[in-house]
């Protein structure tokens, strides 16, 4: 493809992301056709000769764009998604265009260098422990499993067994301590590494899913040998803390690896008055945390850190005759793939762009607005919120004053009429026995106007729906 060409192309797709972007903010927050729409919109033999490339983003803009949920939108609080800035996608784009395979520090030293001195960065921002590793990933779930795999080579490796070359057949057992309200893809990585997602040890959490120390102590002082053990920073419903330094401290006295699930919560470090919820998880030996949700990247994006930067490049090396080694870190040393994308220049972007006080105050401005939120929508006479707002999560349950099964039904339908009138997006989720509706405010674009309009919206959705039941 000739320059003019690919300019006129690069042009023509700038317009249309601008174009998208600016229209964010009044568009509906849901998609507009269903999965079975948008299956046939994409319906299609393979096409047997290609076509010219202006033609065929056309066509992929006409396909897609009725199917795009406004996951930039102002309003969108579904599941924990971030807005994917400005900074980080500009990023994201040239990182295409430059095409560098990740790998290797020799191949394309620019990357491995970003990626270090940007690991760097987020080891200050987080308060970290400086001499922790830092492998870019795709997400916390893989995050998490690069943690646990770099936990589960040192527990064993400790008692004498190389997991790295014999694997787990004959191996001493490991034990795995978590919260009863884990994570689900923390269950996933324990799958993917043959821990098990059952064979673990399970600790009581109270009304807001967090462990107790008393009761994690206790579990453990039961177990001998290999332990890893797993807190969370940011529960998914409640946005809640497990008291790090009480569980570093009973996980350390039995020579346990302690991993903190970060995904979003770990953020809370970089904000002076919301630093506290974090306290002691500096104490642990490795975290995964996302860039996806609250710093804003592009997908996919996290960070799997780790503090004994040899056990994690022990779990993770990938050795090849045609891979130049030496000195220089190589990314691949430190994440399951060799072959990636250099997603560390969309984080350094981020950080960039906002700073470390712009940051701190978007996690701020988050947390305030969602107690905004839990204000506004409690005081509706039969929503309640479920859990302490120290966070950006929301977890209310409508009426708090009926019989439990007929709320159910009217929360998920008052939810499907939130999302239907598009004014914000809500999800569902089940707590403590309960339908609730679930918000997360994590985008960088939203105002305390959006709150106070969502607020609205959910009320009136839920006021129609008890109404169009009593009728
Ligand atoms: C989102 C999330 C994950 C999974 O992260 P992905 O980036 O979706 O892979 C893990 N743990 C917690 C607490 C999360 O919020």
């Amino acid at each position: 493809m000739n320059a003019e060409d690919l300019r006129a192309v690069l042009h023509d797709i700038a317009d249309r992301a601008v174009a998208f972007r600016e229209t964010r903010a009044e568009a509906t927050h849901r998609p507009l056709c269903s999965y079975a729409e948008a299956q046939a919109a994409f319906n299609a033999a393979v096409p047997e000769h290609g076509i010219a490339l202006q033609e065929l983003i056309r066509e992929l803009a006409t396909l897609t764009e009725p199917g795009l949920a406004n996951m930039v939108g102002p309003r969108f609080f579904g599941w924990v998604i971030g807005a994917t800035e400005p900074a980080g996608m500009a990023a994201d784009w040239l990182t295409s265009a430059w095409a560098q395979n990740a790998g290797n520090a020799h191949a394309t030293p620019t990357v491995s260098a970003c990626e270090e001195m940007t690991g760097r960065w987020l080891l200050d921002l987080l308060d970290l422990p400086r001499q922790s590793s830092v492998g870019f990933v795709t997400g916390a779930t893989i995050a998490n499993f690069t943690c646990l795999a770099a936990a589960r080579g040192e527990v064993l490796r400790r008692v004498g067994w190389d997991a790295e070359a014999d694997g787990l057949f004959g191996a001493p057992l490991v034990h795995v301590v978590l919260g009863e309200e884990a994570h689900s893809t923390v269950f996933s990585g324990l799958r993917y590494l043959g821990l098990g997602a059952k064979r673990v040890v399970t600790v009581p959490v109270n009304e807001q899913g967090l462990m107790q120390p008393g009761e994690f102590a206790k579990a453990i002082a039961k177990l001998d040998g290999p332990i890893i053990a797993i807190a969370q920073a940011g529960h998914i419903n409640s946005g809640g803390f497990d008291p790090f330094t009480e569980i570093a401290e009973a996980a350390h006295a039995k020579g346990a690896w302690l991993h903190v699930d970060g995904a979003f919560g770990l953020w809370a470090r970089t904000c002076p008055d919301r630093a506290h919820l974090g306290r002691g998880l500096e104490l642990a030996d490795s975290w995964g945390v996302d860039g996806h949700k609250w710093l804003q990247t592009p997908h996919d994006s996290a960070y799997a850190i780790v503090r004994d930067a040899e056990a994690h490049r022990r779990a993770m090396l990938i050795a090849a005759s045609y891979l130049p080694e030496g000195k220089e870190r190589h990314p691949a040393d430190y994440v399951p793939e060799l072959s990636r994308r250099a997603r560390g220049f969309a984080t350094w972007a981020m950080i960039k762009s906002l700073g470390r006080e712009g940051i701190a105050a978007m996690v701020r401005r988050h947390c305030a607005q969602a107690r905004r939120m839990g204000e506004r929508l409690s005081a509706e006479s039969d929503i309640e919120v479920m859990n302490d707002v120290v966070l950006n999560q929301v977890a209310v349950r409508l009426g708090a004053d009926m019989d439990g099964a007929k709320a159910d039904a009217l929360t998920d339908r008052a939810i499907a009429r939130i999302q239907r009138d598009g004014v914000c997006f809500v999800g569902g989720a089940n707590w403590r026995g309960r339908q609730i509706v679930r918000i997360s405010v994590i985008s960088a674009n939203t105002t305390d106007a959006d709150i106070d309009r969502s607020a609205d919206a959910i009320i009136s959705a839920w006021r129609a729906e008890k109404h169009a039941n009593a009728n």
